[in-house]
This record gives structure tokens, C-alpha cells and sequence, in this order.
């Protein structure tokens, strides 16, 4: 059989220079570009995007419409959730401790659905980072990241509130407050978004506060 009938059977793009082992899960639609790397046991959705570079670990698994871009290395132990964007060149981490001897300890580190991260940014291991929140362009993730929020710094902190289409919310679209949520209607999609009070009350505070 010659490459290109390979090519037409297969539902998902990898270009030549890309390294696709076994025993892979990939979706239709999804795009492998120059010298990614997608290793055994690795699960990728539908409509994906990995840029060059791009490397995926044995046993990780990828949502649909993830869009990975140059040069990020989703270890063991990430796991990411549909529609999400991964900056060029963010970086995860699976050990906190980490040496050269001795056993390696993967810590979990979920991406829920919709999250953005930025570039650069580096994310600690053993984390969550919940739906549609984003992380800012060379942010240092060190704790669990809530819901819509906006974070970066180092480490990084609770500086916004977004909405799930990308609009920042400004404080005048607060459609009202009660005791446990303020709650914000996007003026650009009309959607209204729950913050919890307590998680609110972090805006703009530093990591010590
Ligand atoms: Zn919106």
C-alpha cells in the first residue's frame, strides 16, 4: 500500500516529520504537525490541532477541538477537556518534588472544558483548572484555578472574571449580588455567569492575603 492510500484511510492529518506510535485513539479531523509526537495509549478527540513540537505523553487524554500550539508537552498524569487552547510554549509539570533518582511521582492536573492558557504560562502539578477559566500569558499556577476567572502573575492570582466566550467582565455588567454569588451578564452574548462570593472576594488579592 503506498503513503498516500494510508493517508486517505486514516480520518486525521500527521505530517511525515510527525511520530505517531501504537495503540493510539485519534479523531476525525484532528491535525498532527511537523515533528509532534503522540505516544502509546494516548487518546486525542475530534478536531484537534497540535502544533510543531507538540508532544503527548503515553496514556494522556485530549478532549475534541483542542487547539495545542507550538512546542507544549502534555505529560502523564494531564488530563484536558474539550475546547481548549494551550499557548505556545506552556509548560506542564507532573512531580513537585522532583529528583533524578528515585521513583518518579505522577501527580493528576485536570483541564476542564473551555479553559485558555496563555504562553508561557507554567502550571504546578496535582491541579484543576475549572471550566472556562485563563490563565494569563506567563502565569506560575500554583494553586487550583475556580471557574471564569481570569489568573496570572507569579504565582498567579484571581485578577477577573470572563465569561465562557472570552469577554472580560466589567463590573458594571453585574446583573445582581446575593449572599453566596455575584452574578455577571455578558454584553457581548447575553450569557450570565455564577462567581462564588468567596472565590469574588479573591479579586486582586495577593497569594499572602
Ligand atoms: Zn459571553
Amino acid at each position: 500500500m503506498d503513503k498516500e492510500e494510508t493517508e486517505e484511510e486514516k480520518e486525521y492529518f500527521s505530517h511525515p516529520t510527525s511520530t505517531v506510535e501504537g495503540d493510539v485513539e485519534i479523531g476525525k479531523g484532528t491535525n498532527i504537525w511537523h515533528y509532534a509526537h503522540v505516544r502509546e495509549k494516548a487518546s486525542l478527540g475530534k478536531n484537534c490541532n497540535l502544533g510543531k513540537d507538540v508532544y503527548i505523553d503515553t496514556e494522556v487524554e485530549i478532549g475534541d477541538n483542542v487547539k495545542i500550539q507550538n512546542g507544549v508537552s502534555v505529560y502523564q498524569g494531564v488530563t484536558v477537556g474539550d475546547n481548549v487552547f494551550l499557548g505556545p510554549h506552556m509548560t506542564f509539570t507532573n512531580d513537585v518534588y522532583p529528583r533524578a533518582e528515585g521513583e518518579w511521582n505522577v501527580e493528576e492536573t485536570e483541564v476542564k472544558k473551555g479553559v485558555s492558557i496563555g504562553a508561557h504560562a507554567t502550571i504546578l502539578s496535582g491541579l484543576v483548572l475549572n471550566e472556562y477559566c485563563m490563565v494569563g500569558a506567563g502565569a506560575v499556577v500554583t494553586k487550583d484555578v475556580p471557574a471564569n476567572t481570569i489568573v496570572y502573575g507569579n504565582p498567579a492570582v484571581v485578577k477577573g472574571f470572563v465569561c465562557d466566550c472570552g469577554k472580560k467582565f466589567e463590573s458594571a455588567e453585574k446583573a445582581f449580588e446575593d449572599m453566596d454569588k455575584v452574578i455577571f451578564r455578558c454584553s457581548e452574548c447575553g450569557k450570565e455567569v455564577e462567581i462564588d462570593r468567596e472565590v469574588y472576594k479573591r479579586l486582586g488579592k495577593t497569594a499572602e492575603d
